[in-house]
């Protein structure tokens, strides 16, 4: 491990070496070893720190704070990578560097608040629709399309509908997609499950579950069933297909009601909870995932809403579910879902709480009533 602890310590001095490669030439970083590329990009990036500005002060508290810090050349680029999109504003892309270099967090939930911030601060031109087909090469040509999200999901559905078996998911979609075509094509027309998010007080007490009703205790001392305080919730205002999800602060995803089939209901909660696969970096949507018990039920689980959530079946089969030391059996470890405060996180084999940082992972019900 001592060489692991070196490299870390090295890797978190970025801003010292820097100062130094600042005052080298590229040529002269090639000759000692760099591939060319690679001096070209830590010289820009020794530049933006300590080159000339026009906001020297904001330049100097970055380079206090990112030192102090002690954060590495990865992170430093992947900052100025966000900060480097907004230079046609002034002053914005050093107040992004300050704010992101002060941002808690891992290198990737720094990086998608990067996103999200120069999102908010540039508003980017939608794509443009189309098809492009590439230049062929080895025989093989790429053919892509944009067009609106809900057009192209609609027609993955499709795809998704057409039996390709086991395969791998690029190879199954494109054997799907000529199928249709053969088929004579058409698009699903998706039947939509809307769930709202009724969020409970943190006061309130999940006191039990009887059959399919959960006891709510409120904090007067009286207590309701789920239903209630849904009826109290929706009044009446809604039409008869839409479910009601009871999400309680800490304790997660408690209840869906109005639900048609009792067998699907918990499925729908946790998908609700979720919208995509919430390990992190994941992007398989909730409508792909397989249901998850977090405490295995073979050792226990329940089937209960807070124990569930939805996992695609990649990350449902690496999930350590806690039975890692049986005799001639070494799965690697990758961690284990659980709930952590309400809120789905993977543990990370050395103890770290992660959750998922795409876009769609924050707005899941367990976010809409924070
Ligand atoms: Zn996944």
């Amino acid at each position: 491990m001592e060489n692991y602890q070196q490299f870390m310590l090295h890797a978190r001095r970025a801003v010292s070496i820097l100062r130094d490669l600042a005052q080298l030439s590229v040529y002269d970083m090639a000759a000692d070893g760099l591939a060319l590329k690679t001096a070209k990009k830590y010289a820009k990036l020794a530049d933006v720190f300590f080159g000339s500005t026009d906001s020297p002060r904001l330049q100097r508290e970055s380079v206090v704070l990112a030192e102090e810090r002690g954060l590495s050349m990865e992170r430093l680029q992947m900052i100025d990578g966000h900060a480097q999109k907004l230079k046609k504003q002034r002053g914005a892309a050093w107040k992004l560097r300050v704010e992101l270099i002060a941002h808690e967090g891992t290198f990737e939930e720094v990086n998608a608040y990067g996103n999200q911030r120069v999102e908010e601060l540039v508003r980017q031109k939608p794509k443009e629709k189309g098809a492009r087909v590439s230049r062929p090469k080895n025989g093989m040509v790429t053919m892509s399309i944009t067009d609106t999200q809900r057009r192209i999901t609609d027609f993955e559905k499709t795809l998704d509908a057409i039996d390709t078996t086991e395969q791998p998911r690029s190879k199954a979609l494109l054997e799907a997609f000529w199928k249709h075509i053969d088929g004579g094509g058409g698009v699903l027309k998706p039947e939509y499950r809307t769930v709202i998010a009724i969020g409970l007080d943190q006061s309130a007490t999940i006191i039990r579950g009887e059959g399919d009703e959960s006891i709510i205790g409120a904090s007067d001392g009286t207590t309701m069933t789920g239903a209630e305080i849904v009826d109290l919730a929706v009044a009446g205002a809604l039409g008869d297909k839409i479910y009601a999800g009871l999400f309680h602060p800490t304790a997660g995803p408690v209840n869906l009601y109005e639900a048609r089939f009792a067998s699907a209901k918990q499925r729908i909660l946790a998908m609700a909870e979720n919208l995509v696969c919430p390990w992190p970096g994941c992007k398989v949507p909730a409508d792909r995932c397989q249901v998850h018990h977090l405490d295995a039920h073979k050792h226990g689980g329940q089937t209960n809403p807070s124990n569930l959530t939805t996992l695609c079946s990649y990350h449902n089969g690496v999930n350590d579910d806690g039975e890692v030391q049986g005799k001639n059996f070494t799965k690697p470890k990758r961690g284990r879902m659980i709930r952590h405060r309400g809120e789905i996180k993977l543990v990370t084999p050395g103890g770290r709480f992660l959750g998922n940082t795409h876009n769609l992972s924050s707005m899941g019900a367990m976010d809409l009533i924070k």
